[in-house]
């Protein structure tokens, strides 16, 4: 039986190292995945998460001038891949993002059960964002609107309730899972408290531990754990870090995520000429942050790769 991430958390003696990979987009090779996992390895990670990419909108402007309008999957396949990378790579747990967006509840049972099937346990359960041609998350009409309410569809199934009621002698699912976490805030919710208030249901609903977004001041990851245990969360917080690797993450991040990005991290990156030292900046920024996570114990620090992995390697390298 695979292991939980929670039992990870709870048997190391030191913080563990983690990461994310995102699917590779649609016609490129799942070697791709491979080439940024298999560096990796050496950092021992004990769990890596693979993310979820719901359909986007784009527009295809033809000759007449009409524009069309069209949803495609970009990077398609998260249950597949999950299922190779764990056929891989034994020794390390998968966890599939499951998102509420695009996915009414009978697909969302569907790729549970598939996910069950492969022996995979573990998942991190998210909203997902609004499509970028919505102001606003709007769920499929028979969908989730909040993450909670896809945890409630889990933990049913963990109880052997599926959508169909007459279904007799169901097997119970087992899965267990994180949620996410924002230091600074999550960019819809109208105040800390309030974000706070949600993430706790998630919490009393079953998630075993969060992960946070990123942050580039650690100072905000520290404030947000005393305010979690304030308010009666005491699973394991999981920083996330994103190091900056090109130059317009300046702007980006802070707008997309609702983070701050520290004046002398903005400096570094302001003064460089090419992306390449940009991404240096940025490791040598994670380097600093995560010694300093570490120090404090973390239970792990989680890294987002961006299907990339040679700052990550060099961030690891540092400091694991
Ligand atoms: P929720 O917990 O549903 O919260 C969303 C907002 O609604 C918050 O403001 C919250 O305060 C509020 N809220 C929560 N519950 C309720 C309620 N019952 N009533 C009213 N308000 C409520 N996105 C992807 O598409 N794919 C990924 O793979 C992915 N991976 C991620 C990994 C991590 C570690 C993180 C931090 C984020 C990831 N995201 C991913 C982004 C995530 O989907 C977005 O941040 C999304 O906007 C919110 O997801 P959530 O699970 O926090 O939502």
């Amino acid at each position: 039986m695979p292991k939980k991430v929670i039992d990870h958390l709870h048997e190391a003696k030191k913080t563990l190292f983690s990461f994310e990979i995102l699917p590779p987009l649609k016609g490129k090779d799942i070697n791709l995945i491979y080439e940024t996992i298999d560096p990796l390895m050496e950092f021992e990670p004990k769990f890596l998460n693979i993310t979820y990419h719901r359909e986007e909108v784009v527009y295809k402007r033809h000759k007449s001038g009409l524009l069309e309008r069209k949803t495609v999957h970009k990077r398609p396949g998260t249950v597949a891949i999950a299922a190779a990378v764990k056929y891989k790579y034994q020794k390390v747990n998968v966890v599939p993002h499951m998102i509420c967006g695009g996915f009414t509840k009978e697909e969302t049972e569907n790729a549970l059960i598939d996910l069950h099937f492969l022996g995979i346990r573990n998942l991190l359960i998210l909203r997902g964002d609004p499509l970028a041609a919505d102001k606003e998350f709007i769920p499929e009409k028979d969908g989730h609107a909040h993450a909670i309410d896809l945890i409630k569809q889990i933990n049913n199934l963990n109880k052997g309730i599926y959508l169909d009621e007459e279904l007799q002698n169901t097997t119970k699912m087992d899965f267990s899972f994180g949620v996410a976490g924002y230091p600074e805030k999550h960019f819809e919710a109208p105040n800390m408290d309030a974000d706070i208030y949600h993430l706790k249901k998630k919490v009393e609903a079953g998630a075993d531990y969060i992960i946070t977004q990123m942050f580039y001041d650690n100072k905000k990851y520290f404030d947000f754990v005393d305010l979690c245990r304030k308010h009666g969360i005491n699973v394991p917080i999981i920083p996330g870090l994103k190091p900056i690797s090109v130059k317009r993450h300046l702007t980006i991040l802070p707008s997309t995520f609702n983070i701050d990005i520290p004046e002398a991290l903005a400096h570094e990156v302001r003064k460089c000429k090419t992306n390449q030292e940009v991404r240096q900046v940025g490791v040598e920024w994670a380097i600093e942050q995560s010694k300093e996570l570490i120090k404090h114990n973390v239970p792990s620090v989680h890294y987002y790769t961006m299907g990339k992995a040679d700052n990550i390697y060099n961030i690891a390298k540092a400091v694991f």
